[in-house]
């Protein structure tokens, strides 16, 4: 997400004067949409129609599951205990807990106003906190244990997003979002890997904006980064045997506002979240289509026990979509 902080856009009041209290009562309304619980209009923008069909039933619909939230992010889908969606509102300080049967409620609070989360390999839930500046877990026993928060002995800027490989490294960015302009400790903007066994911390990258989204190729040889800063961009690299990366090409542009949450699925499409929904990317990078999404995407991932479900993260709001592809194992 670009502004963590600050979950509703500002806009000039008008130059011919109108009483300040109205853009007030004006921005009070933004922040509050009229949203409802339910099927919404769902379009997309198909640009392989071929591909997409692949991808997307002709008759599958966009769905808002919950909304009433403030800045929503980070979604993964938990596969333990009959399997249930956790997910961020940053302002909030909350992650939030969904399933179908019992729809929308508090998981932990304060989160320390944790942004992307995903599950390990053992099906732990690790979270990035902005507020915290660090990587946490959480213990089978209910316990939060601090993974990593700390480069050279200088505290990140606000860990963003963070992706497990399938060596059990966990990959994750830093942007200063969260320090909402106090300086870099560091000094910098990096993309880390982090081995919870040894406890190495490693630095992948130095040379992006603002990394953002994160994930892998469903066999853990790409890495994925998407830059949410000027460039606006996805780009990948090869992942070696021990972590080490190569590359670093630009993968694909967004045309619409920026890339934020990012996900394969089980084929090695690339998802990523953008201004005016979801977009799909070919292995190659070509784009497939996009979903279109009412609210403004922040982040995206699969789950439901088929992994065939798309939940959406996005503004004030939970979507979800049905598809035929699914998420890696
Ligand atoms: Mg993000």
């Amino acid at each position: 997400m670009r502004q963590p902080m600050c979950s509703f856009k500002t806009s000039s009041p008008g130059r011919h004067g109108l009483l300040p209290l109205l853009w007030l009562v004006a921005s009070a309304a933004a922040q509050t949409p009229q949203l409802n619980p339910g099927p919404v209009a769902t379009e997309f923008d198909i640009r392989d129609a071929a591909q997409f069909r692949k991808i997307v039933a002709p008759d599958a619909r966009l769905e808002r599951l919950a909304t009433g939230m403030k800045f929503t992010e980070g979604p993964v889908w938990v596969p333990r205990d009959g399997g249930f969606l956790v997910f961020s509102d940053i302002p909030s300080d909350e992650l939030k807990r969904w399933t179908r049967a019992d729809g929308l409620n508090t998981f932990r609070k304060p989160s320390r106003n944790a942004n992307g989360n995903t599950v390990d390999r053992q099906g732990r839930l690790i979270s990035c906190e902005h507020t915290g500046r660090r990587v946490v877990r959480l213990e089978p026993d209910g316990s939060l244990i601090t993974l990593v928060d700390r480069f050279e002995g200088k505290r990140f800027n606000s860990p963003n997003d963070v992706a497990v490989h399938p060596d059990g490294s966990l990959w994750f960015t830093d942007p200063d979002y969260g320090l909402r302009g106090e300086p870099s400790d560091y000094g910098a903007r990096f993309v880390f890997r982090f081995d919870p066994a040894s406890r190495a911390l490693s630095v992948v990258a130095t040379d992006f904006d603002k990394p953002n989204g994160i994930c892998f190729a469903p066999n853990g040889r790409k890495l994925y980064v998407a830059d949410s800063g000027k460039p606006r961009h996805i780009r990948v690299f090869d992942v070696k045997k021990g972590g080490a990366v190569s590359g670093g090409a630009v993968f694909c542009q967004i045309d619409k506002g920026v890339p934020d949450g990012i996900r394969c699925d089980a084929k090695g499409r690339v998802f990523s979240s953008a201004g005016d929904g979801v977009h799909i990317f070919a292995p190659d990078g070509r784009l497939i289509g996009k979903i279109l999404v009412p609210e403004t995407p922040a982040n995206l991932c699969f789950g439901e026990a088929d992994g065939k479900t798309l939940f959406i993260t996005a503004r004030t709001s939970l979507y979800a979509i049905r598809l035929l592809t699914r998420g890696p194992r």
